[in-house]
């Protein structure tokens, strides 16, 4: 398959895997790459920025396909120094950085001059159209069925990505709802140039975490996710687990009083580390998508990236074409 995308980042297939906390690590990015996507390492999963030189190593030691970085800006509960980590991407001779969350201005400079492109990921047009104004490269645009942070606008993909489209001249890659070939060929109809799919790479073979979790995932419907920290606006969708719940009561009793003081025992990333780890659904929160209503098994990256794309080409050219006839 070609798209600018593919052309721009060198990759067989339309098909990025999303950068996940606690899940973006060596095994899973090397996985997806050499099943012909872009993996991607996520860059605050490792403790310091030298542990994110070493996991680059170790996922180097198992690909030889490109494969990204995640640097996601956004508020932590721990001291993040992003421009560490940021530097430790340029150090490592990755040339792709997946941005996410809030603006990524302060670091371009120094990543284009080490020949690092730019995939901002953002859930706005207004948002995509400023990653393009300050050179990112492409843009990652997020609806509102995604795992994480939504934003707060809450457009789902359907609207979203044409009218990013409309102004975007920069590819761009669709995110939030994606999971099998239909989403596939749905984006690239919406005019983007690939998918990002996390949520969907999780119930994965070499995805490394907890088979429990996997299994929560193909039991769970598009019912069993739930939005928090709207009132702090920095929204995120979970898995609808008991925290989560647990999470939704405090914010319902605090109102307008609530702080992140409240939330913090509750949505703890060092707690959500635990779930994946341990395999204990309720250890805390976990990020997942409406796509879970979507995934029905737990195949390896090559398999379901193969099947991904037999389903669209399948689709192309049988359905849509017959459709035409
Ligand atoms: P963490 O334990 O530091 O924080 C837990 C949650 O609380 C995060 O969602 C964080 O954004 C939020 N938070 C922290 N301080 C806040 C504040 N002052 N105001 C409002 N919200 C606050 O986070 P972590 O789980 O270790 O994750 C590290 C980073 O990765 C965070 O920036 C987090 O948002 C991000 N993340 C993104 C996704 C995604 O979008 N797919 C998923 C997981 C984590």
């Amino acid at each position: 398959m070609r798209t600018r995308f593919t052309e721009m980042f060198g990759i067989r297939y339309p098909i990025v895997q999303g950068g996940m906390q606690w899940v973006g690590r060596a095994e899973l990015a090397a996985a997806v790459s050499n099943a012909g996507a872009l993996g991607i390492i996520t860059a605050l999963t490792q403790p310091t920025p030298e542990d994110l030189l070493r996991e680059i190593a170790r996922c180097r030691d198992m690909t030889d396909q490109p494969f990204a970085v995640n640097l996601t800006i956004l508020p932590t509960l721990r001291a993040v120094s992003h421009a560490h980590y940021a530097q430790a991407i340029i150090d490592s001779g990755v040339k792709i950085v997946e941005t996410a969350g809030r603006n990524p201005e302060p670091y371009m400079a120094s990543f284009k001059a080490a020949g690092v492109k730019i995939i901002h990921k953002c859930t706005s047009v207004r948002h995509s159209l400023k990653a393009q104004a300050i050179g990112c490269d492409a843009v990652s645009v997020d609806g509102f069925e995604c795992a994480g942070h939504p934003g707060e606008d809450d457009i789902p993909g359907l609207v979203l990505l044409p009218r990013a489209a409309e102004q975007l001249k920069i590819p761009i890659i669709a995110s939030g709802g994606f999971g099998d070939g239909r989403g596939l060929v749905a984006a690239l109809a919406l005019g983007a140039d690939g998918i990002n799919m996390g949520t969907r790479f999780m119930a994965t073979v070499e995805a490394p975490i907890h088979q429990n979790i996997k299994d929560s995932i193909v039991a769970a419907s598009e019912r069993d996710t739930a939005l928090l920290m709207r009132r702090l606006r920095n929204t995120a969708r979970f898995f609808r687990n008991r925290v989560a719940q647990e999470a939704e009561a405090v914010e319902r009793m605090k109102g307008a009083d609530l702080t992140i003081q409240d939330l913090a025992p509750f949505v703890s990333g060092q707690r959500g580390r635990l779930v994946y780890e341990q395999g204990d659904v309720d250890a805390g929160v976990w990020s997942a998508g409406m796509v879970v209503g979507l995934i029905h098994d737990v195949p390896t990256c090559a398999e379901l990236v193969s099947r991904i794309v037999r389903e669209a080409r399948e689709i192309i050219s049988e359905r849509l074409m017959k459709t035409m006839a």
